[in-house]
């Protein structure tokens, strides 16, 4: 069973009480649309159970977060997308305005204006790589 957090927007989608545009699904995860696109294309990959964001990953959530970022190929694949320009991350906290992991899968980068080139770029302060949180997660397990 999926552990949902009251309050959490993330969680009342995962349960059906708020709407969203949902583009792939299975017993992990869910991958919905991003209501404020920072491209053509913009995605959020969420797990079903709440994990409040990634500096909280834990070394046991190795293979969910693995699959999460399978999932990027699975979805961009389905959208037509070029994987090489695509932009994908995780906000930082305290830069976080979601308190539930969600992965961005934006593209492509060449239609991302001035602006969401910042909030989004790559190995900031603010939003990281999946490589860096995966470097993270090895070294925690150490
Ligand atoms: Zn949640
Ligand atoms: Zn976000």
């Amino acid at each position: 069973m999926a552990k949902f957090i009251a309050g959490c927007i993330f969680c009342k989608i995962l349960q059906g009480n708020a709407p969203a545009e949902t583009i792939y699904e299975d017993d992990d995860l869910m991958c919905i649309k991003d209501i404020h696109p920072a491209s053509d294309h913009h995605y959020l990959i969420i797990p079903k159970n709440h994990i409040s964001n990634a500096k909280e990953l834990k070394p046991d959530d190795e293979p969910l977060f693995d699959k999460i970022v399978d999932t990027v190929e699975v979805v961009t694949a389905q959208q037509g997308l070029n994987l090489s320009s695509v932009r994908t991350g995780f906000h930082w906290p305290p830069f976080n305005t979601i308190n539930h992991l969600h992965l961005h899968v934006i593209g492509p980068i060449e239609n991302m204006d001035f602006i969401k080139r910042q909030i989004f770029r790559e190995n900031s302060f603010w939003f990281v790589s999946t490589d860096y949180v995966k470097e993270r997660l090895k070294t925690l397990s150490r």
